[in-house]
């Protein structure tokens, strides 16, 4: 919308006219990083109009209206309004507040983007907020309610994205597969199907993140007979402990997320699955935590990413009694870290010696090999082997040698096609 506009976009380092700052809210932390960084830029150009947006400005647009040198404050929608906006101040010097109610909004608000500074992968967003409310949580107070984008759009940003290079593309939101669950006739398989079939040339499709309850036998059948959809799911567990679960006010059970673990590994033996868990979550006793370890243990996920519990203000879990202490957080945090490591490299052994398709994204610095490229294969194994920076954002044939954690060592084997990318 700038670039339309007529901006150009420069450095944080180089000083600016407009600054647009996007916040984050998910933790105590993540507010307090977001103060510091409209400071940043107020100090470095005072006359410069500083406008900040995001899930912050969202949820407390009074607390940044008061930065000295804030100038305008956006939320999570009406974003298109920000460039009037800025123009407006321009004139008036008055500052402007744009934040409205987001919970009565009930329509996903359109936004296209065409390219990303990744050059390798591309995410496209299909719906927006959450109706979840877990007691951890913040952000259906910065997102709103579930609301999914209009099919065709997708199927049009993807199109435009596959046009632009792009081999694959990543499904994402709040609650991505609750796509279509504020729709009549429409759901999330038949969204896959839809761009499986009508986006010429796509190569592959990663969902970001997709709950127990939404592998539906309609989800599973899609990504048994689709061609297009990596065999990876990240499906979040968070506790693996049924009362922790309860009190996370999580809508389901360990024993139904095994249940659909099972289902779904059925039909798709090679899958590699990924999860998020937190560790000391208010009350977690020694036995909960275990129930988690032995249950993570048993499903054998590819990786895990941990997160120690962090008291979000204004959520009901951070008025909860029995916080957990912050060296047994972090001694479980670990124990959880090495059983990820271990359960990763368990994952990869099985690919060993196999030739698998990689998506070279980066070079990596390595001593005894200069052209060191790393990248994921379609079951997020992340490789990494020796090639040339043209492969970056092909699809390359690499056989696995050896399997570890983070990385496994691969050999070069073919490049797929010879489509070019655009700058890399
Ligand atoms: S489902 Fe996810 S986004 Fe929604 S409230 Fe729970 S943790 Fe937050």
């Amino acid at each position: 919308m700038f670039m339309d506009n007529g901006y150009e976009r420069v450095d944080f380092d180089h000083d600016a006219d407009v600054y647009v700052i996007n916040t984050c809210t998910v933790t105590n932390t993540g507010d307090k990083k977001s103060r510091q960084i409209i400071r940043r830029a107020v100090r470095k150009n005072p006359e410069a109009i500083v406008c900040v947006t995001g899930c912050y400005a969202q949820t407390s647009p009074g607390e940044i209206m008061e930065i000295p040198g804030v100038d305008i404050v956006v939320g999570t929608q009406d974003r298109k309004k920000m460039i009037g906006y800025i123009e407006e101040h321009q004139k008036t010097r008055e500052p402007i507040n744009g934040v409205t109610n987001i919970m009565k909004n009930r329509v996903f608000e359109e936004m296209d983007v065409p390219e990303f500074t990744d050059r390798t992968r591309a995410s496209l967003k299909i719906q927006e907020g959450c109706n979840n409310f877990c007691t951890f949580c913040i952000i259906p107070w910065s997102r709103g309610l579930l609301r999914s984008r209009d099919p065709e759009s997708v199927v049009l940003q993807a199109q435009k994205l596959v046009d632009a290079g792009y081999k694959e593309i990543v499904l994402t939101g709040i609650h991505t597969a609750g796509y279509g669950e504020d729709m009549k006739d429409y759901n999330f398989a038949m969204l896959l199907h839809d761009l499986e079939t009508k986006v010429d040339g796509l190569k592959r499709i990663r969902i970001s993140s997709i709950e127990a309850s939404q592998i539906t036998d309609e989800v599973i059948e899609a990504l048994d007979r689709s061609e297009k959809i990596v065999r990876h799911l990240h499906i979040p567990l968070q506790s693996g402990s049924d009362t922790v679960l309860g009190r996370m006010r999580r809508k389901y059970s360990s024993a139904f997320y095994k249940e659909k673990v099972n289902k779904i590994r059925k039909a798709l033996p090679d899958l590699a699955i990924t999860s998020d868990v937190i560790v000391g979550f208010p009350g977690e006793t020694d036995k909960e935590f275990m129930e988690t370890y032995n249950f993570i243990k048993e499903v054998g996920y590819s990786e895990l990413h941990v997160f120690p519990f962090s008291r979000r203000t204004g959520t009901p879990a951070a008025r909860m009694k029995d916080q957990v202490d912050e060296d047994l957080k972090n001694e479980r945090v670990h124990r959880l870290i090495e059983l990820s490591d271990q359960l990763a490299k368990e994952y990869a052994s099985q690919f060993e010696d196999e030739v698998l398709e990689v998506i070279p994204e980066e070079r990596i610095l390595d001593d005894n090999h200069p052209e060191m490229l790393v990248g994921y294969t379609d079951n997020y194994l992340k490789v990494r082997f020796a090639g040339t920076p043209e492969m970056i954002g092909k699809i390359v044939r690499v056989k696995l040698t050896k399997a570890g954690y983070p990385y496994n060592e691969g050999t070069f084997v073919r490049i797929m096609e010879s489509a070019t990318h655009a700058t890399v």
